[in-house]
């Protein structure tokens, strides 16, 4: 497993940057840290059942990158939501079970390089393993909006998709920001990875 670099602000991960590197990075930054808030809205929606019934289950993971929004778990996006959130926060509710996996098995030699094979969990079919790990929320949208800043209402998993972004920034040569609520990971073309926690 690679080690995370924790840096104490934006500025000391930018330190010693090329300048036009630097501004790129700070602005994925704020992006995802927006993101990240709409991901905490979409949330907070969807679990009280104030605007939109049912209730989505609080153990659901909402990612945001651009008007696109994802739920973790197969089959879990009801339509009722997608409309709700489309009307209210203008951002579309989005699931693609077979893009995200076929994105996977497409690189699988690739992610194997850099040490990453999708975790199997108890309850995966015999003839999907996987299926679980890949429905997390950050997953799903880094496939459908590719090389975007992502916001993710829950802190990211390290069991799985920590290594999956570590590998998916080697394999797409391109840094990956991803703002979840304890922080900013940032996952580099070269294999560095930082951490910035959550300034108050
Ligand atoms: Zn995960």
């Amino acid at each position: 497993m690679p080690s995370i670099e924790v840096v104490a602000n934006i500025q000391d991960l930018v330190f010693n940057l090329d300048v036009v590197v630097a501004a790129q990075i700070v602005t994925h930054i704020e992006k995802a840290v927006l993101f990240q808030k709409k991901a905490q809205e979409i949330y907070s929606i969807l679990t009280s059942g104030e605007l939109v019934k049912p209730k989505m289950s609080k153990r659901k993971t909402i990612a945001v990158s651009d008007d696109i929004a994802t739920i973790s778990g197969w089959d879990s996006l009801n339509i009722k939501w997608k409309q709700a959130i489309k009307q209210n926060n203008g951002i579309s509710l989005e699931q693609d079970e077979s893009k995200v996996k076929n994105y996977y098995l497409n690189l699988k030699t690739e992610f194997n390089q850099y040490g990453y094979q999708t975790r199997v969990w108890d309850l995966d079919p015999k003839d999907d393993l996987g299926k679980h790990y890949r429905s997390h929320a950050e997953k799903q949208i880094s496939v459908i909006n590719l090389d975007k800043p992502v916001g993710v209402s829950r802190g990211m998993c390290e069991e799985d998709c920590y290594p999956y972004f570590y590998a998916a920034a080697q394999i797409r040569q391109k840094n990956i920001i991803i703002a979840d609520p304890n922080g900013i990971w940032v996952f580099y073309p070269h294999g560095q990875v930082k951490f910035v926690y959550r300034l108050l």
